[in-house]
């Protein structure tokens, strides 16, 4: 997958974010055939589905965190999201998938190496991957966030995901922050024109189904529903469709916290500079053991065929006049 296919994928997703379909099917996996998640676009079961081999996982928090909200309260936000996941309850037992907060990552760039990895949650601002060319599009200026999911497109063997959250301002017309820690009752919407906080927590448990597979559900009451009230925490909170999800594709196992973390090919938590303070050039080959930028790589590991799938949580404020006018008319 080159920058520039990474670039159109991102405007396919605007596009799709027109679709509307009807039949209510509950969850949804991500499979090779999907394509970017997106809007309420029915679900595609073709091709294989997304799914971790090993599921003993790990995240890392750039360290340079955002503009709207302390490190610590990103840090607990985060770490409470992908916990709600791991306490889904599997008539008794937890799923078999554990997520392992690493100290913080200098990585803003959405990338799997034939060298290490690293699972990297990031805040942009500007919206948009720091490699691309700056002539190409960024991601969707109406999404809060964006996950990438690295997968194998023959088998659907997840590799990397890292989840990229839209920090600028957000305005009438696009998604961003400020961000908060809501209380149980929402955070103030403000107005149209300067909206409240969005609740963090809420946007990274929906980005944390993506990260390991599930793509979006129609059930409008389900975290992985593909869109959301801005200042509304409901979120946080798995629906039972949710739970349906996680305790389908990663039914209860073996796994404790004891597990290893390491991502494929080894842990890099710096994707920026060598350990000489070098910067690593965005189109340098990641195979070599330093590891580097290799989005623009076409082989993975062991030479299997790989790619990725996007899936966004779209800003309220452009689909909920969407629906307004989709209301309308039925
Ligand atoms: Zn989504």
């Amino acid at each position: 997958m080159s920058r520039r296919a990474l670039s159109l994928a991102s405007v396919a997703i605007g596009c799709a974010a027109l679709l509307q379909t009807g039949d209510a099917h509950a969850f949804c996996r991500m499979t090779t055939d999907g394509g970017a998640q997106i809007g309420n676009a029915s679900c595609v079961e073709r091709g294989e589905p997304l799914e971790w081999a090993d599921p003993c996982l790990s995240y890392a928090v750039d360290s340079r965190g955002s503009s709207w909200m302390s490190q610590e309260d990103i840090n607990a936000a985060i770490d409470a999201s992908f916990a709600t996941w791991m306490g889904a309850d599997c008539d008794g037992s937890p799923p078999n998938v554990i997520f392992k907060p690493l100290p913080p990552s200098t990585c803003r760039r959405a990338e799997f190496n034939t060298g290490p990895n690293v699972n990297t949650i990031a805040f942009l601002d500007p919206w948009r991957d720091p490699c691309l060319d700056t002539n190409e599009p960024g991601y969707d200026s109406n999404a809060f966030a964006v996950t990438i999911v690295w997968h194998n497109t023959n088998t659907g063997e997840i590799l990397d995901a890292d989840m990229m959250i839209n920090d600028t301002e957000a305005s009438a017309t696009s998604a961003g922050g400020p961000y908060d820690n809501c209380p149980p009752t929402g955070c103030d919407p403000g107005s149209r024109l300067a909206p409240g906080p969005a609740d963090l927590a809420s946007i990274v448990t929906h980005e944390a189904g993506h990260f390991i597979g599930i793509g979006h559900s129609d059930l409008p009451d389900a975290t992985m529903f593909a869109s959301a009230e801005r200042s509304s925490v409901e979120k946080r909170d798995l629906a039972q469709d949710d739970i349906d999800a996680i305790c389908t594709i990663y039914p209860p196992g073996n796994l404790d916290l004891s597990c290893n973390e390491t991502p494929i090919n080894g842990l890099q938590l710096n994707c920026e500079t060598d350990s000489q303070g070098n910067v690593i050039l965005c189109d340098e080959p990641g195979a070599t053991s330093s590891g580097g930028c290799s989005a623009g790589s076409t082989s993975g590991p062991a030479n299997a065929p790989w790619g990725i799938a996007l899936a966004v949580l779209l800003g309220l404020t452009v689909l909920r006049r969407r629906s307004r006018r989709t209301d309308a008319r039925s």
